[in-house]
């Protein structure tokens, strides 16, 4: 096997929770991220394509395992179910497969993980901190050993904030917010600052979530506005992982991802039943809009709108199964009716459109025949990249895909025919078709900014040729580049290939 790497010492992967490629290069050019501006200018940077541009909630455990969506049996925590025809919840159990750190450790490896995005199956490693800011939608509080969590809570306290929160509608919740994120960034660099000085470890993964929680909360306004609290979040993020590389030391490599990025909040998904329906993909003819949004799905869309997610969630937790599970539905599907459609929307993250086919024989309520699929995709996807913005012209789909030739696994099955990733270069706040007219549509309320597919991957230590730009990989690459940087050869599930951090040594004899 050719080394990626020099064998290295140690290994530091830090994980940043939906981190914006973009603005992080910006704050660093305009001097306000040291640590970054060290990594790009001594190491190597690689832009990598990324499964959040189809299914963005299964992207951490793409990157994590090395598989495709496919491999798993949860694309969305709130999935459609081809053989009841409803919605399903699904867990984070779920996202199934072994991450990178459980192969590690199977070879021998002191590893030690620390709040990682997606913590996996019970974990092989010397010590596991799962979800450590608060039980959540995630999942919930755990470390192995178990007593590790709680001592450290006795130790250093608990951070004074949820993994995600809802955009603040004033300056001073905006002000309140960056600082009780900022307080839990420092507050995560003193427990790791412990974890990592008082145990033996050869690679370690640390988590970092704040950036993540940032950007849905405090992502500036269209015009630039407010964008100060999101910074100084990032700011914050940098010390940390200034003050981590100096405890891991000049031998260790050491690696910074992000799965999947943050922009401007996104409309679209949820008013693409609608859409599909002016278009005739439901049981009426096509027809024009009058510009106004169906009264039933305009109920749904405004209650989704208004309850933030914290309140939703409490408020679904206080029912009974069957109403949690309509209520889960109306939040996510707006209307239950898909008898007489021929495609309709089935929920998926905002940042990305999902589309069924009913097909007869997988789907309840398919009428469609397989020799028709074809046909139906083309005409999808015709009318998907007819759709402008009516202020700019622009297109407002930034890619289609369909994930059941673009994944290959034991769920394939389930996944959505169609996706599309909406435009998130730019803000709109209507659609356009050809077909339809104008419809005014919104993003979700609660939300600042969403989702988008920017993924990265920084590489810096022994060996590693500075200011190296690399291309052409996957964030399915990054298990395997892990691996292979230990020596070790990707488990057989895993897809990816690695990643060249130094193209010297690949080039020398072996
Ligand atoms: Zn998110």
């Amino acid at each position: 096997m050719t080394p990626v790497v020099p064998p290295a010492t140690r290994l530091l992967v830090c994980t940043l929770d939906a981190c914006a490629w973009p603005l992080l290069q910006q704050l660093a050019t305009a001097g306000r991220l040291p640590t970054i501006a060290t990594l790009l200018a001594r190491g190597a940077r690689a832009t990598l394509a990324s499964t959040a541009e189809q299914l963005p909630d299964s992207a951490w455990a793409s990157l994590c395992t090395g598989r495709n969506p496919a491999a798993f049996a949860r694309y969305f925590p709130v999935q459609y179910d081809p053989v009841t025809g409803d919605l399903r919840c699904a867990g984070e159990h779920e996202l199934t497969g072994s991450p990178f750190w459980t192969t590690l450790a199977d070879a021998g490896l002191r590893v030690g993980v620390f709040d990682p995005p997606n913590p996996g199956p019970a974990p092989a490693a010397d010590f596991l901190v799962a979800h450590w800011p608060l039980a959540g939608r995630r999942g919930p509080r755990g470390s192995s050993p178990p007593e590790l969590l709680p001592a450290l809570d006795r130790r250093f306290g608990r951070p004074a904030h949820g993994t995600l929160e809802p955009a603040p509608r004033s300056p001073r919740g905006r002000r309140a917010l960056g600082a009780r994120l900022i307080a839990a960034v420092e507050l995560r660099g003193r427990v790791l600052e412990h974890l990592l000085t008082t145990r033996g470890w050869d690679v370690a993964v640390v988590g970092v979530g704040e950036l993540h929680a940032a950007g849905h909360a405090l992502w500036p306004a269209d015009d630039g506005r407010d964008g100060g609290e999101l910074a100084a979040v990032y700011v914050a993020v940098d010390a940390l992982l200034g003050r981590l590389l100096e405890l891991a030391g000049p031998d260790c490599l050491t690696l910074v991802v992000s799965a999947h990025g943050m922009g401007p909040p996104r409309a679209g998904s949820r008013d693409l039943q609608h859409m599909l329906d002016l278009l005739g993909f439901g049981p009426r003819p096509a027809r024009r809009t009058d510009g106004r949004p169906p009264q039933e799905a305009g109920a749904a869309a405004r209650l989704a709108a208004l309850a933030p997610g914290a309140l939703r969630r409490a408020a679904g937790r206080a029912l009974p199964g069957r109403l949690r599970r309509e209520l889960h539905f109306r939040w996510h599907a707006g209307r239950r009716d898909w008898v007489g459609w021929r495609a309709h929307a089935v929920p998926n993250d905002d940042a990305v459109g999902a589309i069924r086919l009913a097909l007869r024989g997988r789907d309840r309520h398919g009428s469609i025949e397989p020799r028709q699929v074809p046909e139906l995709l083309g005409e999808l996807e015709q009318s998907l990249r007819e759709l402008t913005d009516p202020a700019s012209g622009r297109p407002v789909v930034r890619s289609l895909a369909r994930p059941h030739e673009l994944f290959a696994g034991p769920y394939t099955d389930a996944l959505p025919d169609l996706t599309a990733c909406w435009e998130y270069g730019f803000a709109w706040r209507a659609v356009h078709s050809p077909r339809f007219g104008t419809l005014p549509v919104g993003p979700r309320g609660d939300r600042a900014g969403d989702h988008t597919a920017d993924a990265f991957l920084l590489a810096h230590g022994p060996g590693v040729a500075a200011g190296d730009e690399l291309a052409g990989s996957s964030i399915l690459d990054v298990a395997p580049t892990i691996l292979a940087a230990c020596g070790l050869p990707p488990p057989a599930t895993c897809e990816g290939a690695p990643i060249q951090l130094a193209p010297a040594v690949a080039a020398a004899p072996a």
